[in-house]
Formats: C-alpha cells, sequence, structure tokens
C-alpha cells in the first residue's frame, strides 16, 4: 500500500520512518514534509497542498496512495478526512465531526458526562457574570478553558481568584481568544502527575498502544514559558500495567462507544492527556485526535511491529484482523533542539551540520522538525522546533544520556535545548 504523511514536523519525520520500514507498505509520500524526511530512505517529500483537500484527494488517485496519515489536528478539524473519505481513500484521522473530541473542550467534557468517562467536575459558560458566580462559589484553585483551540494557550491553572477572574474577562468579555472562547468550561483543579496514552481506534475498536510524558515548558526543571513540547520519553513509569487497563476500560472504550453513540464515529489516535493522583486514581484532562508532537517520536522509536498495517487495518474499520502493536522493552527519550527565542521570535536560515555523525551514534536517531534543505544541499533550520534527537537504552538514563551524545555532536551555533529531559523518570530510576 503506497502512503500520504500529511505533515512536515517531527512526529511526521517519525511516522514516515516506521512506515518506510513496515514490511506491508509500498512508497511513502509526505507534504510538505522537511529536510530531514526528504533524506529518508524510502520516502518522497511531495508539493501538495493540504489545504486544498481536492488536490490531495487528485494526489492520492494519481499516486495510487491506498492510506493517507494525517499529523498535525488542523486539517482534520478542517475536514481534510471528510473529502478523503468521499473520494474513497482510506485515511487514518477523525471526520470534522469527529474531531470536535479536540476541538471543542465543551463537546468533549460533554461526552464525559454523558458517558461517564472520569474527568475534573466542570461548567460551561457564555455569560461572564454567571461565570464568576460559579467560580466565587466554587473558590480556587481552578482552572478556565476557552472552548475552542488556541494553541495551548487557552488554558489558565488559576492558583488565585484574580487570576480566575481576569482570564473570564480576557476571554468572554475582551475575546483575547478570539471565537475561541465564545464559551468557556471552569473546571475542578486536578493534582497528580500528567501523563498521555495513546491508543489506534478504527471501526468501533481500540488498541493500546504506550504510554509517555512530555515536557512543556522552555526552561529546564520545568519552568518559563509554555511550548510545542521540548522533549518526551516512552514509557512513563506512572503509566503501569493496571493504570493502562483503566485508561483503556474506563476512558478510550467508553470515548469510542460514545463517539459511535453521537454519530461521530471516531478512527486514528486517541492521544489522552491523563492526571493520576498519588493514590493511582486516573482522570482525563484533555483528548486530542492525533499524535503528540514529540511524543509520536518516542513512541515510533520504540514501536517494533508494522505501522502501515496497523494504520490501514484502523482507517478500513479491520482493527480485530491487524496483528496486535509490539514494542521494544527498551526505553526513549527525545531531546528537542529549538531556535533561539523560541517560543518567542527567532532566526530562520542557519546552517546545522554534523548531522550524520550524531546519527550514527549507537541508538541514536535525528529526527527533523523545521529545516529545509539549500540548494547546496545544507540543511537549514525553518522555524522553533527544529530537530528531535531520538535515541533508545535500556533505561530512561541510559536513552537520556545517548539522546545528549547525539545533541552534543550537531553543530548548530543558533539553537538551544533543555539539559534535564526525563528528569523526574531519572531520578526515578535511580531511587
Ligand atoms: P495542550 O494541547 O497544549 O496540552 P490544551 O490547550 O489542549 O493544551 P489542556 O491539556 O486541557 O489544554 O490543558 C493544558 C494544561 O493545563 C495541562 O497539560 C495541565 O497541565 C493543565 N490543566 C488542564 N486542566 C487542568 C485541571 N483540571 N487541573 C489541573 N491542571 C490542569
Amino acid at each position: 500500500t503506497n502512503v500520504l504523511v500529511v505533515g512536515g514536523g517531527g512526529r511526521e519525520h517519525a511516522l514516515c520512518w516506521r512506515l518506510a520500514q513496515s514490511a506491508s507498505g509500498g512508497a511513502v509520500f509526505c507534504a510538505p514534509g522537511n529536510a530531514g524526511i526528504a533524506r529518508e530512505r524510502g520516502v518522497e517529500v511531495v508539493e501538495v497542498d493540504e489545504r486544498d483537500h481536492a488536490a490531495v484527494a487528485r494526489f492520492c488517485a494519481e499516486r495510487d496512495v491506498g492510506l493517507v496519515v494525517v499529523g498535525p489536528e488542523a486539517p482534520l478539524v478542517d475536514g481534510l478526512a471528510d473529502t478523503l473519505t468521499a473520494n474513497g481513500v482510506p485515511v487514518f484521522g477523525p471526520s470534522k465531526s469527529a474531531a470536535r473530541l479536540e476541538g471543542s473542550k465543551a463537546f468533549m467534557k460533554d461526552l464525559c458526562a454523558k458517558y461517564n468517562i472520569p474527568t475534573a467536575e466542570y461548567a460551561k459558560f457564555t455569560d461572564p457574570v454567571e461565570a464568576k458566580e460559579y467560580i466565587k462559589s466554587k473558590g480556587t484553585p481552578i482552572v478556565v478553558k476557552t472552548d475552542g483551540l488556541a494553541a495551548g494557550k487557552g488554558v489558565i491553572v488559576a492558583m488565585n481568584m484574580d487570576d480566575a477572574l481576569n482570564a473570564v474577562d480576557d476571554m468572554l468579555t475582551n475575546a483575547v481568544f478570539g471565537s475561541a472562547g465564545n464559551e468557556i468550561v471552569v473546571e475542578e483543579f486536578l493534582d497528580g502527575e500528567e501523563a498521555s496514552f495513546f491508543a489506534v481506534v478504527g471501526g468501533g475498536k481500540a488498541v493500546p498502544l504506550a504510554s509517555a510524558q512530555d515536557h512543556k515548558r522552555v526552561g529546564d526543571g520545568d519552568v518559563g514559558l509554555n511550548t510545542g513540547g521540548m522533549g518526551a520519553y516512552s514509557p512513563a513509569a506512572v503509566v503501569t500495567r493496571e493504570i493502562e487497563d483503566v485508561v483503556m476500560r474506563d476512558i478510550i472504550q467508553p470515548t469510542v462507544d460514545g463517539m459511535a453513540a453521537e454519530g461521530c464515529p471516531f478512527t486514528g489516535v486517541i492521544f489522552a492527556g491523563l492526571m493520576i493522583s498519588k493514590d493511582g486514581k486516573v482522570k482525563l484532562l484533555e483528548h486530542n485526535i492525533r499524535f503528540g508532537d514529540p511524543e509520536c517520536q518516542v513512541l515510533m522509536a520504540r514501536m517494533t511491529s508494522d505501522l502501515t498495517a496497523l494504520l490501514l487495518a484502523a482507517a478500513k474499520g479491520e482493527l480485530d484482523s491487524a496483528p496486535k502493536p509490539t514494542w521494544s522493552d527498551e526505553s526513549a527519550v527525545v531531546v528537542v533542539m529549538a531556535a533561539n527565542g523560541y517560543p518567542g521570535s527567532y532566526a530562520k536560515g542557519e546552517k546545522i551540520s554534523n548531522l550524520d555523525a550524531a546519527d550514527e551514534i549507537e541508538g541514536v536517531k535525528v529526527l527533523h522538525a523545521g529545516t529545509i534543505a539549500s540548494e547546496s544541499g545544507d540543511v537549514l533550520s525553518a522555524g522553533g522546533r527544529v530537530l528531535g534527537v531520538t535515541a533508545y537504552g535500556a533505561s530512561i538514563t541510559e536513552a537520556a544520556a545517548r539522546a545528549y551524545d547525539g545533541v552534543k555532536t550537531i553543530v548548530w551555533p543558533g539553537g538551544f535545548n533543555r539539559k534535564d529531559i526525563g528528569w523526574r523518570a531519572i531520578a526515578r530510576e535511580k531511587s
């Protein structure tokens, strides 16, 4: 089967890498791709504008594409999967209506309430006065969220009343988040350790993948501004076998069943953001409808089974007949190298060298996120998050050490990275 991957970040590089290695796979195309994806064996970067859904469908017909894997959420929320499905192209990714699971927090919370999925207690508001009354009645800490997508900035974890009430004004009165904030969700503050869990879904069935944890803040020690993610590791020790079973039984499967019952059956990956309390109780923070970036990089580093067969089976609603995914016992860590200034403004077009030397280190795979090739074949930075140096090891400690060997080998004066990716897991391994 020929596969088209839509997207051009580190997540898509990881997917292309594994798809190209799948025994059941044919050609792998990627649009728009990046310099690293273009250099990946068995992968061809193609020029197709993913915002032009008809053009994507035409490309699939021309190149005999039998599976489209959509990386980011935006094309899904935009309805790319609907157009492809209407054209008879199997697609791994939800319809526009099923993409509301990530696109609307009110939709997600109502689904949880209706189908008994454990999540923080909440209420929805369009009226600021009512929202403030509710917040005052509940007290702080409390969490105020825009209903719609706001690039990770639409969530205010308010530790005091002023912050909570200001968040309401910003969202509902001053429209700081545009139409994403026309409705808000106010919810109970949950305490615990956050982790991510991934499952592949299709035809009403869900197959567990694995757990991961990421580092969202820009600075060492998890301080500073929020980013798309500065690093991640898998597995996450907090997600024990027992917790994994609970997540599948109480969160993922009821979500899949609920979506079908609501008339918007889900196909694709469910990426559940979890809060796990000290006593091991799991609650759902949020659902995402795509692989995480950079979590996907560490999942793919650990996956030992045929990715094409799995995603195609999900897309066709035939997961029962697909072989179960298998995983290396090893741990994986990804360290993101970002452009100086990120997540604020940063320079582009800087030359990066020694990438091949880093790739040759045992257990290291350099995945590209924001890179382009110059005319002379140099790799140039082209985004905020530029590289994801991914490594395996017998432990998170070993995987992280290898990833940092890779980072040190790469020459890019304009870049920076966190020095402590995996610190929580490494501390656990020491104790
Ligand atoms: P992203 O997709 O960037 O993770 P998002 O905008 O979809 O973010 P959420 O994941 O819902 O938003 O929330 C972002 C972060 O806020 C969470 O990762 C968590 O750290 C914190 N958070 C959200 N809800 C709660 C809650 N009820 N209690 C405590 N912390 C919360």
